[in-house]
């Protein structure tokens, strides 16, 4: 099966708990109002990979505990995340996943493809940026109505300190000088410090 991505990082420490490899997906059809994403909502740009390729990629590649699923927006491409989140899942990775609708929402459908990958993940992360409601005081989201729903008992131990987890982003620079940014924090003001 094949997914469709904007982006691939083997091994970060601002997208979840932990190390994790992070998989930004390509296509969202939600267009929220500042989101800092927009490069991801074309579902006919980015790169087609093979799903079995890159969960061997992951499992061959640094030592991490999970990935993360963010957007994009994941459960467009439910199925096949589904399929990846299984195999990452059988070695032991744990699953974070965001999402720009509401658990209820995803519970509602009939899909397959949303069921399994709602099963298979850790932690949910749902709801869209609000910009009326930024907020980056909490880790991993930026705004205050995005919630963390922990599906499964991995990590338990953080539910009830999870505000200790600052907000970090890391800065990359690609082998064609161009700077890449991931994580969360105040975007405008980070692309002011590489103005001249
Ligand atoms: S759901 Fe997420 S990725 Fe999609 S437009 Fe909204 S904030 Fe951006």
């Amino acid at each position: 099966m094949k997914l469709r991505i904007h982006r691939f990082l083997p091994v970060t420490n601002v997208e979840g708990p932990g190390k994790r490899a992070c998989v930004w997906v390509q296509g969202c059809s939600r267009h929220c109002p500042g989101c800092a994403a927009q490069p991801t909502w074309n579902k006919d740009k980015g790169i087609e990979i093979d799903v079995r390729e890159l969960a061997q990629k992951i499992l061959n590649g640094p030592e991490v505990e999970g990935i993360t699923f963010v957007g994009g927006e994941p459960f467009e491409q439910a199925e096949a995340l589904s399929e990846l989140a299984l195999l990452l899942k059988r070695k032991n990775l744990s699953i974070v996943t965001f999402t720009g609708y509401s658990l209820e929402e995803l519970q509602e459908s009939t899909n397959d493809g949303i069921k399994d990958l709602i099963s298979l993940t850790d932690i949910l992360i749902d709801g869209p940026y609000l910009q009326e409601r930024k907020d980056l005081s909490r880790p991993w989201v930026g705004s205050s109505n995005q919630r963390y729903h922990f599906l499964t008992d991995r990590y338990k131990h953080i539910k009830d300190n999870i505000c200790e987890t600052k907000n970090q982003i890391e800065i990359r620079m690609d082998s064609m000088g161009k700077i890449l940014i991931n994580g969360m924090g105040d975007f405008n003001a980070i692309k002011g410090l590489f103005e001249v």
